[in-house]
């Protein structure tokens, strides 16, 4: 575990400067720094087959792809549980490197997926089929696949502005479980508290940009693995706006529609998670 200070205080350190992301560009801009080189994964990692704490160096099978069709004749068998592992899976493999590269203790987290209608209970209070969270006591994801299927569907939606003219798809649900993942790498540098007396270092919006932001960095190494299908970065930015909202008073304000879209380029253009340091620094 990292010192809170000083993780913090690296974090402003680092930080730097990025262009705004004028365009939704399907490749990203301006990269100029390469983070999370793949490496060979751990021999014989053990996994749960439902819930369980990440092995370090885990990746994805390959041949396994974020495309990957549910309904496809040639995935018959393959199940959100599966698409949700997988994505888990990558994402932490991705900031797994990040962390061992800036010289941190790799990040481990627990996820578990309830089935629709189950109901599992948490520090942070039970599941239900609308849950895609990160609980900091529980140092768990816990993100329901009826969730999962509704946000594939476009059909998580809390504003109220006109229908988006992007689809949303699979990369939508694999944005938001990299938004959870990101919140377990701010708990582990103490962003956010797992104690929820504690005054917050940051207010809620903040840090849920700083995680829209990192989960953009996160689509960013896909593009450069090559798993990235055409029509992924749309997806994610339909549902980036499709989870914005515009009640800033609201105690659980995320960001408005805007601001989350923004946030997700901020961090698929530039590569580097530094560049998401603003959101945690800069009112909005
Ligand atoms: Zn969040």
């Amino acid at each position: 575990m990292i010192a809170t200070e000083t993780a913090v205080m690296a974090i402003v350190l680092l930080l730097g400067t990025a262009a705004e992301p004028a365009t939704i560009s399907t490749t990203p801009l301006g990269v100029t720094q390469s983070v999370g080189q793949q490496k060979d994964p751990s021999p014989d990692p053990e996994v749960e087959e439902s819930t369980g704490r990440l092995p370090k160096g885990e990746e994805a099978s390959p041949g396994e792809h974020l495309g990957a069709n549910l309904a496809g004749s040639d995935t018959a068998g393959y199940t959100m549980h599966d698409f949700l592992e997988y994505s888990v899976k990558d994402i932490d493999a991705f900031w797994s490197n990040v962390w061992e590269a800036a010289g941190y203790t790799q990040p481990e987290v627990e996820y578990y997926f309830p089935t629709p209608g189950e109901v599992t209970d948490t520090s942070c209070g039970p599941s239900d089929d609308e849950t895609a969270a990160y609980c900091p006591a529980d140092d768990l994801i816990t993100f329901s696949q009826a969730m999962a299927v509704k946000i594939w569907e476009g059909a998580a939606k809390t504003n109220t502005d006109a229908n988006s003219t992007y689809p949303a798809g699979d990369f939508s649900v694999a944005y938001a479980i990299a938004h959870e993942y990101a919140h377990s790498l701010q708990d582990d540098l103490g962003i956010i508290q797992a104690t929820s007396g504690q005054t917050r270092r940051f207010p809620i919006y903040k840090t849920e940009l700083h995680a829209d932001c990192w989960a953009g960095i996160w689509a960013n190494s896909t593009f450069h693995k090559g798993t990235l299908e055409p029509g992924d970065i749309e997806e994610a930015v339909r549902t980036t706006m499709d989870l914005g909202s515009y009640d800033s008073s609201d105690d659980q304000f995320h960001g408005t529609p805007a601001q989350r879209r923004d946030a997700f380029l901020t961090g698929w253009n530039s590569g580097v998670a530094s560049q998401c340091d603003r959101y945690l620094l800069v009112d909005h």
